[in-house]
Protein backbone atom coordinates (compact mmCIF):
# COMPACT_ATOMS: atom_id res chain seq x y z
CA UNK A 1 0.00 0.00 0.00
CA UNK A 2 1.17 3.46 -0.88
CA UNK A 3 1.95 5.78 2.31
CA UNK A 4 -0.29 8.99 2.48
CA UNK A 5 1.55 12.25 3.22
CA UNK A 6 0.19 15.47 4.77
CA UNK A 7 1.70 18.69 5.15
CA UNK A 8 1.04 20.08 8.59
CA UNK A 9 1.10 23.74 8.81
CA UNK A 10 1.18 25.72 12.77
CA UNK A 11 1.14 29.14 12.33
CA UNK A 12 2.21 31.18 15.23
CA UNK A 13 2.59 34.90 16.35
CA UNK A 14 6.41 34.28 16.64
CA UNK A 15 6.87 31.32 14.42
CA UNK A 16 5.26 29.58 11.92
CA UNK A 17 6.13 25.80 11.45
CA UNK A 18 5.22 22.99 9.35
CA UNK A 19 6.34 19.38 8.61
CA UNK A 20 5.75 16.29 6.11
CA UNK A 21 3.87 13.97 8.17
CA UNK A 22 2.94 10.34 7.48
CA UNK A 23 0.26 7.85 8.64
CA UNK A 24 2.24 6.64 11.93
CA UNK A 25 2.65 10.82 12.87
CA UNK A 26 5.86 10.90 11.81
CA UNK A 27 7.40 14.54 10.78
CA UNK A 28 9.63 13.25 7.60
CA UNK A 29 11.21 16.39 7.45
CA UNK A 30 10.09 19.83 8.57
CA UNK A 31 10.82 23.89 8.32
CA UNK A 32 10.75 27.12 10.61
CA UNK A 33 9.75 30.71 9.50
CA UNK A 34 9.62 33.77 11.78
CA UNK A 35 5.82 35.20 11.78
CA UNK A 36 6.60 38.57 12.20
CA UNK A 37 8.89 39.02 9.07
CA UNK A 38 5.88 38.69 6.81
CA UNK A 39 4.03 41.57 6.12
CA UNK A 40 1.18 39.45 4.38
CA UNK A 41 0.24 36.19 4.39
CA UNK A 42 0.94 34.92 0.74
CA UNK A 43 4.84 35.63 1.29
CA UNK A 44 4.79 33.38 4.13
CA UNK A 45 3.19 30.42 2.25
CA UNK A 46 5.03 30.78 -0.86
CA UNK A 47 8.12 30.58 1.26
CA UNK A 48 7.07 27.60 2.79
CA UNK A 49 6.38 25.92 -0.62
CA UNK A 50 9.65 26.41 -1.62
CA UNK A 51 11.20 25.33 1.27
CA UNK A 52 8.68 21.99 0.88
CA UNK A 53 9.28 21.78 -3.00
CA UNK A 54 13.07 21.80 -2.29
CA UNK A 55 12.71 19.23 0.59
CA UNK A 56 10.38 16.89 -1.20
CA UNK A 57 11.94 16.59 -3.89
CA UNK A 58 15.00 15.83 -2.45
CA UNK A 59 13.36 12.67 -0.86
CA UNK A 60 10.51 11.84 -3.71
CA UNK A 61 7.99 12.20 -1.55
CA UNK A 62 4.20 14.14 -2.72
CA UNK A 63 1.88 15.38 0.00
CA UNK A 64 -1.89 14.78 -0.77
CA UNK A 65 -3.25 17.82 1.43
CA UNK A 66 -2.33 20.45 3.80
CA UNK A 67 -3.52 20.70 7.15
CA UNK A 68 -3.51 24.24 9.03
CA UNK A 69 -3.57 25.21 12.91
CA UNK A 70 -3.77 28.86 13.75
CA UNK A 71 -5.52 30.79 16.22
CA UNK A 72 -8.61 31.58 15.68
CA UNK A 73 -8.74 29.42 13.03
CA UNK A 74 -12.18 28.56 11.75
CA UNK A 75 -12.82 24.97 10.37
CA UNK A 76 -15.94 26.17 8.38
CA UNK A 77 -14.77 29.79 6.71
CA UNK A 78 -11.27 28.44 5.95
CA UNK A 79 -10.10 31.99 7.48
CA UNK A 80 -8.53 32.92 10.46
CA UNK A 81 -10.52 35.41 12.32
CA UNK A 82 -9.80 38.24 14.41
CA UNK A 83 -6.37 36.74 15.69
CA UNK A 84 -4.65 39.45 17.71
CA UNK A 85 -1.05 38.42 17.53
CA UNK A 86 -1.34 38.46 13.60
CA UNK A 87 -1.10 41.42 11.41
CA UNK A 88 -2.53 40.40 8.16
CA UNK A 89 -5.95 41.99 8.55
CA UNK A 90 -9.46 40.32 10.54
CA UNK A 91 -9.82 38.06 8.00
CA UNK A 92 -7.33 35.95 6.37
CA UNK A 93 -8.29 33.04 3.80
CA UNK A 94 -5.83 30.74 5.06
CA UNK A 95 -6.97 28.33 3.06
CA UNK A 96 -7.68 29.63 0.03
CA UNK A 97 -4.28 31.00 -0.38
CA UNK A 98 -2.18 27.92 1.06
CA UNK A 99 -4.40 25.68 -1.62
CA UNK A 100 -3.80 28.15 -4.79
CA UNK A 101 -0.08 27.74 -4.18
CA UNK A 102 0.46 24.85 -3.70
CA UNK A 103 -2.20 22.97 -5.85
CA UNK A 104 -3.61 20.96 -3.05
CA UNK A 105 -6.79 20.41 -0.80
CA UNK A 106 -6.07 22.26 2.32
CA UNK A 107 -8.07 22.81 5.83
CA UNK A 108 -7.70 24.99 8.80
CA UNK A 109 -8.73 24.38 12.48
CA UNK A 110 -7.88 26.62 15.21
CA UNK A 111 -4.41 25.42 17.42
CA UNK A 112 -6.67 23.82 20.34
CA UNK A 113 -8.48 21.52 17.71
CA UNK A 114 -5.70 20.82 15.88
CA UNK A 115 -3.70 19.42 19.37
CA UNK A 116 -7.41 17.53 20.69
CA UNK A 117 -7.05 16.03 16.90
CA UNK A 118 -3.48 15.10 17.38
CA UNK A 119 -3.71 13.43 20.62
CA UNK A 120 -6.46 11.62 19.43
CA UNK A 121 -4.43 9.92 16.62
CA UNK A 122 -1.18 10.15 17.12
CA UNK A 123 -1.19 10.37 21.00
CA UNK A 124 -2.81 9.32 24.36
CA UNK A 125 -6.64 9.38 23.17
CA UNK A 126 -6.31 6.67 20.61
CA UNK A 127 -9.14 4.84 22.36
CA UNK A 128 -10.99 7.44 23.88
CA UNK A 129 -14.18 9.18 22.78
CA UNK A 130 -14.87 11.90 25.27
CA UNK A 131 -12.13 14.23 26.08
CA UNK A 132 -10.49 18.06 26.63
CA UNK A 133 -6.91 19.04 25.40
CA UNK A 134 -6.48 22.12 27.20
CA UNK A 135 -3.28 24.29 25.59
CA UNK A 136 -1.55 26.39 28.13
CA UNK A 137 1.01 29.48 26.83
CA UNK A 138 0.33 32.65 25.86
CA UNK A 139 -2.99 31.95 26.54
CA UNK A 140 -5.69 29.13 27.02
CA UNK A 141 -7.03 27.14 24.68
CA UNK A 142 -9.25 23.82 24.47
CA UNK A 143 -9.78 21.36 22.00
CA UNK A 144 -13.16 19.06 22.66
CA UNK A 145 -14.24 15.72 21.84
CA UNK A 146 -17.22 14.24 22.19
CA UNK A 147 -19.24 10.85 21.43
CA UNK A 148 -16.04 10.38 19.27
CA UNK A 149 -16.19 13.76 17.45
CA UNK A 150 -14.35 17.03 17.57
CA UNK A 151 -16.80 20.20 18.41
CA UNK A 152 -16.83 23.10 16.46
CA UNK A 153 -19.85 24.48 17.02
CA UNK A 154 -22.49 26.37 15.02
CA UNK A 155 -19.90 29.12 13.84
CA UNK A 156 -16.81 27.47 14.54
CA UNK A 157 -16.00 28.88 17.70
CA UNK A 158 -16.46 26.62 20.62
CA UNK A 159 -13.87 25.71 22.97
CA UNK A 160 -13.12 29.40 24.23
CA UNK A 161 -12.54 27.76 27.91
CA UNK A 162 -10.24 30.73 28.53
CA UNK A 163 -12.00 33.53 27.94
CA UNK A 164 -14.68 32.34 30.31
CA UNK A 165 -15.43 34.23 33.44
CA UNK A 166 -14.53 33.76 36.76
CA UNK A 167 -15.24 34.87 40.45
CA UNK A 168 -11.63 35.12 41.51
CA UNK A 169 -10.78 37.30 38.35
CA UNK A 170 -10.97 41.00 38.52
CA UNK A 171 -7.63 41.07 35.52
CA UNK A 172 -8.27 42.27 32.40
CA UNK A 173 -7.72 40.05 29.74
CA UNK A 174 -5.86 40.23 26.33
CA UNK A 175 -9.73 39.84 24.55
CA UNK A 176 -10.38 43.17 26.55
CA UNK A 177 -12.85 41.71 28.82
CA UNK A 178 -12.33 41.69 33.01
CA UNK A 179 -11.80 37.95 34.86
CA UNK A 180 -11.18 35.44 32.20
CA UNK A 181 -10.19 32.55 33.54
CA UNK A 182 -6.89 32.76 31.25
CA UNK A 183 -6.01 35.75 33.35
CA UNK A 184 -4.95 33.53 35.75
CA UNK A 185 -4.23 30.33 33.78
CA UNK A 186 -1.60 31.09 30.80
CA UNK A 187 2.28 32.76 31.49
CA UNK A 188 0.88 35.80 31.70
CA UNK A 189 -1.48 35.02 34.22
CA UNK A 190 0.61 33.02 35.99
CA UNK A 191 3.71 35.63 35.97
CA UNK A 192 0.69 38.08 36.97
CA UNK A 193 0.14 35.83 40.29
CA UNK A 194 3.92 35.59 41.49
CA UNK A 195 4.03 39.33 40.99
CA UNK A 196 1.40 40.21 42.86
CA UNK A 197 2.34 37.49 45.59
CA UNK A 198 5.66 38.69 45.78
CA UNK A 199 4.38 42.47 46.28
CA UNK A 200 3.44 41.37 49.99
CA UNK A 201 6.61 39.75 50.65
CA UNK A 202 9.91 41.33 50.96
CA UNK A 203 11.05 40.90 47.52
CA UNK A 204 12.95 42.77 44.84
CA UNK A 205 11.03 43.71 41.89
CA UNK A 206 9.93 40.33 39.43
CA UNK A 207 11.46 41.41 36.35
CA UNK A 208 8.68 41.89 33.32
CA UNK A 209 10.50 38.83 30.97
CA UNK A 210 10.19 36.41 33.71
CA UNK A 211 9.01 32.90 32.36
CA UNK A 212 6.74 30.27 33.72
CA UNK A 213 10.08 27.85 33.36
CA UNK A 214 11.52 30.47 35.92
CA UNK A 215 8.93 30.80 38.03
CA UNK A 216 9.00 26.62 37.66
CA UNK A 217 12.34 25.90 38.48
CA UNK A 218 12.38 28.41 41.43
CA UNK A 219 9.42 26.14 42.79
CA UNK A 220 11.19 23.27 42.34
CA UNK A 221 13.88 24.65 44.51
CA UNK A 222 11.82 25.13 47.17
CA UNK A 223 10.40 28.62 46.71
CA UNK A 224 7.51 28.69 48.82
CA UNK A 225 5.90 31.66 46.93
CA UNK A 226 6.67 30.35 43.63
CA UNK A 227 4.89 26.59 44.85
CA UNK A 228 2.00 29.56 45.94
CA UNK A 229 2.09 30.37 42.43
CA UNK A 230 1.26 27.03 41.01
CA UNK A 231 -1.00 26.30 43.92
CA UNK A 232 -3.32 28.57 42.86
CA UNK A 233 -3.13 28.54 39.25
CA UNK A 234 -4.04 25.10 39.84
CA UNK A 235 -6.75 26.08 42.29
CA UNK A 236 -8.56 28.05 39.74
CA UNK A 237 -8.12 25.78 36.73
CA UNK A 238 -9.46 22.97 38.69
CA UNK A 239 -12.75 24.79 39.93
CA UNK A 240 -13.15 25.79 36.07
CA UNK A 241 -12.58 22.26 35.34
CA UNK A 242 -14.98 20.65 37.75
CA UNK A 243 -17.70 22.66 35.63
CA UNK A 244 -16.74 21.92 32.24
CA UNK A 245 -16.33 17.96 33.59
CA UNK A 246 -20.40 18.62 34.98
CA UNK A 247 -21.21 19.43 31.33
CA UNK A 248 -18.93 17.20 29.32
CA UNK A 249 -17.96 13.99 31.41
CA UNK A 250 -15.06 13.60 29.87
CA UNK A 251 -12.28 10.30 30.21
CA UNK A 252 -8.96 12.76 30.25
CA UNK A 253 -8.03 15.85 30.55
CA UNK A 254 -4.86 16.67 28.76
CA UNK A 255 -2.51 19.62 29.32
CA UNK A 256 -0.47 20.51 26.76
CA UNK A 257 1.52 23.50 26.08
CA UNK A 258 4.69 24.97 27.34
CA UNK A 259 3.24 25.16 30.69
CA UNK A 260 2.02 21.98 30.84
CA UNK A 261 5.56 21.16 31.71
CA UNK A 262 4.78 21.76 34.84
CA UNK A 263 2.67 18.91 35.38
CA UNK A 264 3.95 17.46 38.21
CA UNK A 265 3.41 20.33 40.68
CA UNK A 266 -0.10 20.80 39.01
CA UNK A 267 -1.87 18.04 38.48
CA UNK A 268 -2.44 16.80 42.03
CA UNK A 269 -3.96 20.04 43.38
CA UNK A 270 -5.85 20.07 40.17
CA UNK A 271 -7.04 16.56 40.94
CA UNK A 272 -8.09 17.78 44.61
CA UNK A 273 -9.62 20.55 43.44
CA UNK A 274 -12.02 18.70 41.05
CA UNK A 275 -12.68 15.98 43.42
CA UNK A 276 -14.22 18.69 46.02
CA UNK A 277 -16.28 20.55 43.61
CA UNK A 278 -17.81 17.86 41.41
CA UNK A 279 -21.09 15.81 42.64
CA UNK A 280 -19.82 12.63 44.15
CA UNK A 281 -20.66 10.46 41.23
CA UNK A 282 -18.17 12.36 39.25
CA UNK A 283 -14.88 12.01 41.66
CA UNK A 284 -11.61 9.72 40.78
CA UNK A 285 -13.55 9.54 37.35
CA UNK A 286 -11.74 11.94 35.21
CA UNK A 287 -7.95 11.57 34.49
CA UNK A 288 -5.83 14.57 34.23
CA UNK A 289 -2.88 13.92 32.42
CA UNK A 290 0.42 15.46 30.62
CA UNK A 291 -0.39 15.19 26.43
CA UNK A 292 1.58 12.47 25.50
CA UNK A 293 2.45 14.78 22.34
CA UNK A 294 4.28 17.28 25.02
CA UNK A 295 7.03 17.71 23.62
CA UNK A 296 6.15 16.95 19.95
CA UNK A 297 4.60 19.32 17.52
CA UNK A 298 1.09 18.32 18.17
CA UNK A 299 -0.32 21.48 16.28
CA UNK A 300 1.80 19.94 12.96
CA UNK A 301 0.75 16.45 13.87
CA UNK A 302 -3.22 17.44 14.68
CA UNK A 303 -3.20 19.64 11.48
CA UNK A 304 -2.46 16.82 9.35
CA UNK A 305 -4.98 14.47 11.14
CA UNK A 306 -7.90 17.09 9.96
CA UNK A 307 -7.56 15.08 7.13
CA UNK A 308 -8.07 11.42 8.82
CA UNK A 309 -10.90 12.98 10.71
CA UNK A 310 -12.39 13.98 7.39
CA UNK A 311 -11.75 9.94 5.94
CA UNK A 312 -14.09 8.83 9.13
ZN1 LIG B 1 -10.65 36.98 27.62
Amino acid sequence: MKDNYYIGVDIGGTNTKYGLVNEKGEIIFSGSFNTKLYKNPKDLASDIYYDYIKKSNEQHIKASGIGIGAPNGNFYSGCIEFAPNLNWGENIPIVHIFSEIFQLPAILTNDANAAAIGEKFFGAAKEMKDFVVLTIGTGLGSGIFANGNIIHGKNGYAGELGHTTIAESNRKCSCGRIGCLETYVSSRGILQTYKEKCASDVRETVPDDMTTKEIYNLALRGDEIAIETFKTTSEVLGRSLANLILILDPEAIFLFGGIANAHPILIPTITEVINNNVLSLFKDKVKILPSALINKNAAILGSTALFYLKDN
